[in-house]
């Protein structure tokens, strides 16, 4: 199958309340522009520098996604045009996207992402320090960032149960906070990739992150 014929596969799989972010890491421009051309805007990097280039060389009306670990020393990069940050987990990053929106002369949007999964990564913040940091209240003094919602990846396992246990804790935090804390500005779930993106919709997702389904697969991650 063509790459479009791919893409248009998986955007019939995904009903028109959910956003469909194309994950176009490591794929060259080229790539993306066929992608681009069957009528997709949004497209998801994880390296600053990489999303950056692909900015400068692809059509200015591509809305895009920073969805990896973000040092605070890359936001610069990015700063200028993203039109979200979907793994923001510090409040250090958030003040430096703050700042650097700030200098940009704009508000940037930004997803918190929270750590579920049973790997013991370092992106994400637990359940509980998530809840400690936003009832202190400090995210408040940055009025240049806006907290849209939650953003999470589960385990790696073919476990459906676990998978769909952790998508729900997910959305459960996400109506607290938003009842809490942010009410409607609150609106974005962002979970679920290639191979749990149908049970992340089952459980209330509505921005699903898709690389390799779309783009065949990667050389690294
Ligand atoms: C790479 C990546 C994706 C897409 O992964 P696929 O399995 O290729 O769909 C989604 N989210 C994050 C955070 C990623 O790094």
């Amino acid at each position: 199958m063509t790459l479009v014929a791919q893409y248009k596969k998986v955007r019939n799989t995904i009903p028109e309340n959910v956003t469909l972010v194309a994950v176009s890491k490591t794929y060259p421009s080229s790539v993306i522009k066929e992608v681009y051309d069957a009528g997709q805007r949004i497209f998801g990097e994880n390296r600053p520098q990489e999303l950056r280039e692909k900015y400068e060389l692809l059509p200015k009306d591509i809305r895009w996604h920073m969805i990896g670990h973000l040092q605070t020393n890359k936001v610069k990069y990015i700063a200028p045009f993203v039109e979200l940050i979907h793994s923001v987990d510090s409040d250090r990053l958030l003040s430096v996207i703050d700042s650097e929106a700030m200098k940009n002369g704009r508000v940037i949007d930004v997803l918190l992402e929270v750590h579920v999964a049973v790997e013991d990564t370092k992106s994400g913040w637990d359940a509980d320090e998530l809840r400690l940091y936003l009832s202190e209240g400090k995210w408040r003094q940055y009025k240049n960032v806006r907290i849209k919602g939650l953003m999470t990846v589960a385990s790696q396992t073919d476990d459906e149960e676990v998978i769909s246990h952790e998508f729900r804790v997910v959305r459960e935090m996400f109506k607290e906070f938003a009842d809490e804390y942010f009410g409607s500005q609150m609106d974005t779930i962002s979970m679920g990739m290639t191979h749990d993106y149908l049970t992340a919709m089952d459980c209330g997702a509505n921005m699903v992150r898709i690389g390799s389904l779309i783009f065949g697969d990667r050389e690294y991650k």
